[in-house]
């Protein structure tokens, strides 16, 4: 993928696209896959870079959703391990199974969950994972060696899909583009422009880099644009009734010896009602997550101090060794785009529907939002179905059940470090073959190296150091300090690359520093208090 070739086949294009997509994160950047694969033309606008939005921030789970479950959303959770296991066929190179553990400390949650896990075994069908079954103390404490010993009688096990999520969304864009899709990120959509009749027929947007601004027509236009859809569905019509109720949830990220084991840890019950997961990603431990109902989306939300002390305390009633602030390497912060119920406001943000909801205004543009990471594929079908109607298209078959997502690598073992690239590990192996130093871990905390940079530039369209340690490897999120000793090198790297000045690199290097530190929580007093 060339940011530059993509802007070029923009600017020569003489015919509307047949859809043009506003909005990179996994709903855009899924039917992105969908329409290029049915053999569409398709546009795929991306305001800041892909994932910046809430797809970078997920628990990273490819999950039926055992909450739902106990909500009684029994078409979710069936919708749900369906497309887990859909998702694992064709990208097993970026989602595996991971066992989870309910541990138990009273009489009857054995046979709760036991019981439980079952249903969730046997709503899967034949796109089941592992089988769930109950486990006894001493098994339970050999799977899970930080477990809080005393009063357990047990546990459960049962199994979903572990992924990562930027790594899949860039493998998604890669995939649309081996089909002919266009995607260019920071490129801000400003106006979505309309014909003499009032339908939307494309839009205009912003080249960030160059401030120069480009029209693209088009037959229809999608946004998914998640947390911010309600700006964007006021492009075309200012009097737009808010659509989405956003809800923050934090992670905490910590070393691998707070969960030093090949299982995670789930919680069915936390004192505010929610589930909580300690799950181990990237050689460390990620435990999360929270729903706070917030005003105002933006970028890069904080965490609240009574999230970070909520997780602190949640993690310390089930872990013998606890973690402290102090221990904290990262803390990342998403925004759920929900969608408001029929009853007008939720104060609990928790019982809101997972699932998608299309809406289609009188200008014709089409608006998808809610739903999960899990269920992109799923989404995009419905969504695409929906375009050609309003495009007025030719209809053509969706084929992604069975599209083998960009990478697709069985044996992911055989590729070390280098994992979650899938067949293109061989690609990155490649560039240091006249110089092994470019495959040598850049950090003595992280397994990142100088190549990984080359190729990020050179094929996944990275433009600033953040993409690079925010969203084409996971520094940022696994640990803030060791991305930030980071930020100087890759920047180097990127520069040579990219052909840009000291100046460049000074900029790149304070502005990645500056947003690191929000990632950092201080060990006295950290975030910003719930009013
Ligand atoms: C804390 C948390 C944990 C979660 N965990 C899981 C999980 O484990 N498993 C799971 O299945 N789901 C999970 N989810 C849900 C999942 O992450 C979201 O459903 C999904 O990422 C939403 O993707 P999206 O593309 O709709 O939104 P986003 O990822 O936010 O993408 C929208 C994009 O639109 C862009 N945009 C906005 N305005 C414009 C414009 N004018 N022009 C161009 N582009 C624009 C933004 O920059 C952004 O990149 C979680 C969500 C949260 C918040």
């Amino acid at each position: 993928m060339n940011r530059q070739q993509m802007l070029t086949r923009v600017s020569t294009r003489k015919e509307p696209w047949d859809m043009l997509v506003i909005g990179g994160g996994a709903t855009g950047m899924g039917v992105a896959i969908d329409a290029a694969a049915r053999g569409f033309d398709v546009l795929l606008l991306e305001a800041k870079d892909f994932g910046k939005g809430t797809s970078s921030r997920s628990t990273k789970l490819i999950h039926g959703g055992v909450r739902y479950l106990e909500q009684g959303n029994i078409s979710l959770v069936m919708e749900a391990l369906k497309e887990r296991g859909l998702l694992r066929q064709n990208a097993p190179h970026l989602v595996h199974d991971l066992a989870f553990i309910v541990p138990n400390y009273s009489w009857w949650e054995a046979p709760f969950y036991g019981i439980g896990m079952k249903v969730y075994d046997l709503l899967a069908g034949k796109y089941g994972f592992g089988r769930s079954r109950v486990l006894s103390a001493e098994e339970t404490i050999a799977r899970l060696p930080n477990l809080q010993t005393e009063g357990l009688r047990g546990g459960v096990v049962y199994y979903d899909g572990q992924f990562d999520d930027t790594r899949l969304l860039i493998h998604m864009a890669a995939t649309s583009a081996d089909h002919g899709g266009t995607l260019i990120n920071y490129a801000p959509v400003v106006e979505i422009t309309r014909d003499e009749d009032g339908f939307a027929n494309g839009v205009t947007f912003r080249d960030e880099e160059t401030g120069a601004t480009h029209t693209a027509p088009a037959r229809v236009v999608i946004n998914a644009t998640g947390m911010f859809a309600d700006d964007v569905r006021r492009m075309t019509d200012p009097t737009a009734q808010k659509m989405i109720a956003p809800s923050q949830g934090i992670h905490l990220v910590f070393d691998r010896s707070f969960l030093p084991a090949e299982s995670a840890i789930m919680v069915p019950h936390t004192s505010d009602g929610r589930v909580l997961f300690a799950i181990p990603w990237h050689d460390h431990t990620v435990v999360g997550t929270t729903d706070t109902p917030i005003e105002q989306a933006t970028y890069e939300p904080r965490p609240f101090e009574e999230e970070i002390q909520f997780i602190l305390d949640t993690a310390a009633q089930f872990l013998s060794k606890p973690p402290t602030r102090a221990d904290i390497l990262s803390v990342y912060v998403g925004i759920r785009p929900l969608v408001k119920s029929d009853n007008g406001d939720a104060d609990k943000t928790s019982a809101l529907s997972r699932d998608h909801t299309i809406h289609i205004d009188s200008a014709g543009l089409i608006t998808i939002v809610g739903g999960k990471w899990t269920t992109y594929r799923h989404m995009a079908e419905d969504c695409v179905n929906h375009a050609i109607t309003i495009g007025r298209l030719d209809d053509k078959a969706c084929n992604t059940r069975t599209l083998k997502l960009h990478g697709y690598f069985e044996n992911v073992d055989l590729l070390g470090n280098l994992w979650v690239y899938g067949s293109d590990a061989s690609g990155i192996k490649a560039l240091a073959a006249g110089d092994p130093a470019l495959l040598a871990p850049m950090h003595p905390d992280l397994t990142y190296c100088a190549a990984e940079v080359i190729w990020a530039v050179r094929q996944e369209m990275a433009r600033t150091v953040e993409d690079i340690l925010a969203r084409r490897t996971r520094a940022l999120f696994l640990n803030a300090k060791a991305a930030i000793a980071l930020a100087p090198k890759v920047a180097a790297i990127m520069a040579k690359e990219l052909k840009q000045d000291q100046a460049w690199i000074d900029n790149q290097i304070a502005a990645f520093s500056t947003l690191a530190a929000q990632y950092i929580v201080p060990v006295s007093d950290g975030g910003t208090t719930l009013e």
